[in-house]
């Protein structure tokens, strides 16, 4: 076989995050891994997976290191994301523009910190908004822009918080559930948190998703039903979701550019695909 990854030992085969299951059938391959749909909830997710180690490492320098192919996947900041982010946010969080109280927001994994920044024109005046980020060059441009960002893990964090936002993470951890246990561990009574994720997991095949799946950068792909039962068993409820399309004309020339260097996408017609971003916004339930 070709592909480095199954016959290795930096590797582990799993039952599936959400549900145990054991069970599961192929579902797409991409670098040299397989991505799996569980037969129990139909979760998507890379298996057999690399061990904890490894993902640990690439998460801190953002680059994965598996059987001596490095995968860079540290990227740059996206401008374009703060304007967006300002919107979903203002419609998300109605009682903000009201003249609300002030939030302690905390972004996990803020990346560039295109939130944070959103943010600042958005949460009523004295909110306090922070960032954590285990990837240190990401950490470092955030604060030489200025941000509240540390370099360090949820379970590094001592102070509680109203709103934990985690953009762009769910793919990345290998234990949501888990996540979510932690997360509970740093918010207020009734404390929120915001998630920002792809649907993956709603849509057929792997053709009907556009983009590149960067395995094993991401390791699980959810959709709304696993989102939510996810977040039903750590004891969230669900405020509101918004989704947005991801396939607009620039989106789709963008990847025709991508698939002419070589890049895994799948080229479809623009606003075919049934592929949306999610944006969860639940709230812990209160103990009664
Ligand atoms: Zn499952």
């Amino acid at each position: 076989m070709s592909h480095a990854a199954s016959s290795s030992a930096s590797v582990e085969r799993v039952p599936c995050p959400l549900c145990k299951s054991t069970k599961d059938e192929p579902w797409a391959e991409e670098n040299g891994f397989h991505c799996v749909r569980c037969q129990g909830c139909g979760l998507l997710f890379v298996n057999p997976r690399p061990r904890a180690e490894s993902i640990d490492q690439g998460v801190k320098l953002g680059v994965h290191t598996v059987e001596s192919t490095a995968l860079d996947v540290v990227g740059s900041r996206s401008a374009w994301k703060v304007p967006l982010f300002k919107e979903v946010v203002s419609s998300m969080f109605p009682e903000f523009s009201r003249g609300g109280r002030p939030v302690r927001w905390l972004d996990v994994g803020a990346g560039f910190g295109e939130l944070l920044e959103s943010l600042q024109a958005v949460v009523p005046s004295g909110s306090v908004c922070e960032g954590i980020e285990p990837m240190i060059p990401k950490a470092e441009d955030c604060r030489r822009r200025g941000l509240a960002v540390r370099t360090c893990y949820l379970a590094d964090v001592r102070e509680r918080y109203d709103v934990v936002s985690i953009i762009d993470v769910f793919s990345h951890v290998p234990d949501f559930g888990a996540f979510l246990s932690e997360i509970k561990g740093v918010l207020n009574p009734q404390g929120e948190v915001f998630i920002k994720t792809g649907n993956g997991a709603d849509i057929g095949p792997r053709s009907q998703l556009p983009d590149p799946l960067t395995l094993p950068d991401h390791l699980v792909f959810g959709g709304r039903d696993h989102l939510k039962r996810f977040l039903d068993e750590a004891g969230f409820d669900i405020v509101s979701v918004s989704a947005h399309r991801m396939d607009g004309l620039r989106h789709t020339i963008r990847n025709m550019v991508k698939k002419l260097v070589g890049k895994p996408v799948c080229l479809g017609l623009p606003y075919t695909s049934p592929a949306r971003v999610l944006y969860i916004r639940a709230r812990l339930r209160s103990l009664s």
